[in-house]
């Protein structure tokens, strides 16, 4: 019997969800949807300096507002699906890591890692230059002693990585030319977030994964930290971004957008409509649920371009 097709929404209570948080959930949901896929709520609460407790339901109940639904993961009372709550699971898996000879502690600061990275990636990131990886034991104790706290970080091989991304078609990248070794815990003790979701997707069983571009770049990643895991690996899907008319990204900043704002002047049907016009799933502005779009969804239609949103008048609508 083959699996069933699970996907997930992993949102971060780190504010309200804006209009391009919704955009990400409500395509996520139509892919998986029209597969006759099953969906997962996973609280992405992993740092504590960004994230709130009492935003986790609220950001639960703007996507029920939309008319999303899930059928496993979050609910009320069951915080195991926070990643506040799966410490363990993820110290587990960097011990894992660990035992393999994969990981290692880097003490630079942010100072000496500007100074020592190259300054891009393939996605403009900085790319670490090794400098802890052959610290002797000696010299990491004279820095352990100087009170340098380290983040540890895991040795990436020069191995091509590739995929078929479902929307943005055949990648590859070479991890230690194009992303370098990168962290897994910070020096406070926090667990990074790559390796906090290929945890969780591998332990949730996520066998499709729809999210923004953004994160085409830490795919890669991803799948190989799957493979050393052993999890099988999902298939990716990226969607294009909302931006604003200045061309950046929307962002939490952009308050009016917001769900709370936008419960207060308009309908989810229409913010609904909205979307899937900005998705090219309709072709006139209507207001609409997501259940009657789910013949509607297609990757073709979706594409890649990152989508403008100008000003908004939700009245005349
Ligand atoms: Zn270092």
């Amino acid at each position: 019997m083959t699996k069933p097709i699970r996907g997930r929404f992993a949102p971060s209570p780190s504010g309200r969800m804006h209009l391009g948080n919704l955009f990400a959930a409500l395509l996520a949901w139509l892919d998986v949807r029209s597969l006759g896929g099953e969906m997962l709520l996973r609280m992405e609460d992993l740092d504590p300096d960004r994230c709130k407790p009492a935003y986790t339901p609220q950001l639960a109940e703007d996507l029920r507002w939309l008319g999303l639904d899930w059928d496993l993961g979050w609910q009320e009372g069951q915080d195991e699906y926070c990643q506040s709550y799966r410490t363990e699971f993820y110290a587990e898996a960097f011990r894992a890591l660990e035992g393999e000879g994969l990981v290692y502690p880097c003490y630079c600061s942010r100072k000496e890692l500007l100074a020592a990275s190259a300054p891009h990636g393939s996605d403009g990131a900085r790319v670490y230059s090794g400098r802890c990886r052959g610290l002797s034991p000696a010299e990491r104790a004279a820095l352990e002693a100087q009170g340098r706290r380290p983040a540890w970080r895991i040795a990436v091989p020069e191995e091509t990585i590739s995929f078929t991304d479902g929307n943005f078609g055949p990648q590859s990248e070479v991890l230690s030319r194009d992303c370098g070794d990168f962290i897994l815990r910070r020096s406070d003790g926090v667990y990074a977030y790559q390796l906090a979701v290929t945890a969780d997707d591998g332990l949730m069983g996520v066998n499709r994964v729809v999210r923004g571009w953004d994160l085409l770049s830490s795919t890669p990643r991803q799948i190989w930290l799957m493979e050393r895991l052993g999890y099988a690996v999902p298939t990716y899907c990226h969607l294009p971004l909302l931006c604003s008319g200045e061309g950046r990204r929307l962002a939490k900043r952009d308050r009016d957008l917001d769900v709370g704002a936008l419960r207060r002047v308009t309908t989810p049907e229409k913010v609904t409509g909205f979307l899937a016009r900005a998705a090219g799933l309709i072709d006139r502005f209507e207001a609409v649920s997501p259940r009657e779009l789910i013949g509607e969804f297609s990757w073709e239609r979706v594409g890649r371009a990152d989508r403008v949103v100008e000003e908004i008048d939700w009245a005349s609508l």
